[in-house]
């Protein structure tokens, strides 16, 4: 069984842990950057960004979650944890962990649509997913290695770059539990190709 950490410093974590118990897999939840080496994917909650960052800064985890990412183990952020992923934040001189090449604007679907849901198709993953925006980011531009997997009006809600996976909603807060289990089967994946090459 693999073994999902999620970051717990803010935001949508007993959430996030339900979802990944609901498929099968177990669901830690990180308080202490030691905790990352027991296992083998990473989910970036749903919360507040600019808090997330000022604890994670406090608790000296900015570079064990780069070095995580760069293991080549998988990570996905959802809303706060898509933008902790970009590398590029609009009217922001600095990103964070700059995981991913792409640019996203915060709060993006404006104050009138501070909270909605929308079905979308999901490459790879459904055809009529129910998403909740709250608050919601999306991304404004990828680079060449990034792979679109849904949109809403246009807009990129959810892409794929390698072993990183980002949502501009918050797959864990229904019961559709289909985005949370293709996550798991990225890090299915990516501990096979780690026994295989050992
Ligand atoms: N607007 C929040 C931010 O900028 C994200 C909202 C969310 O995670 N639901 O961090």
């Amino acid at each position: 069984m693999v073994r999902i950490g999620v970051l717990g410093l803010q935001g949508a974590i007993r959430e996030h842990i339900r979802s990944v118990e609901a498929r099968g897999a177990e669901g830690i939840v990180i308080k202490h950057k030691e905790q990352l080496e027991e296992v083998d994917g990473l989910i970036l909650p749903g919360g507040e960004s600019t808090t997330m960052r000022r604890l994670i800064d406090k608790y000296d985890f900015l570079k064990p979650l780069i070095d995580f990412g760069k293991q080549g183990k998988p990570i996905f952020g959802t809303c706060a944890g898509l933008i902790l992923l970009a590398d590029e934040i609009v009217g922001k001189d600095n990103a964070h962990l700059r995981l991913m090449d792409m640019k996203v604007e915060r709060n993006a679907f404006g104050r009138q649509r501070e909270s909605f849901e929308a079905e979308l198709e999901i490459k790879g993953v459904a055809k009529d997913f129910e998403a909740v925006f709250i608050r919601a980011p999306y991304v404004v531009e990828v680079g060449p290695e990034v792979e679109v997997i849904a949109t809403y009006k246009d807009k990129i809600v959810a892409a794929k770059q390698g072993h990183y996976l980002c949502s501009a909603f918050h797959p864990e807060l229904t019961d559709d539990h289909r985005l949370t289990g293709y996550f798991i089967e990225m890090v299915e994946k990516a501990n096979q190709t780690v026994t295989q090459g050992s």
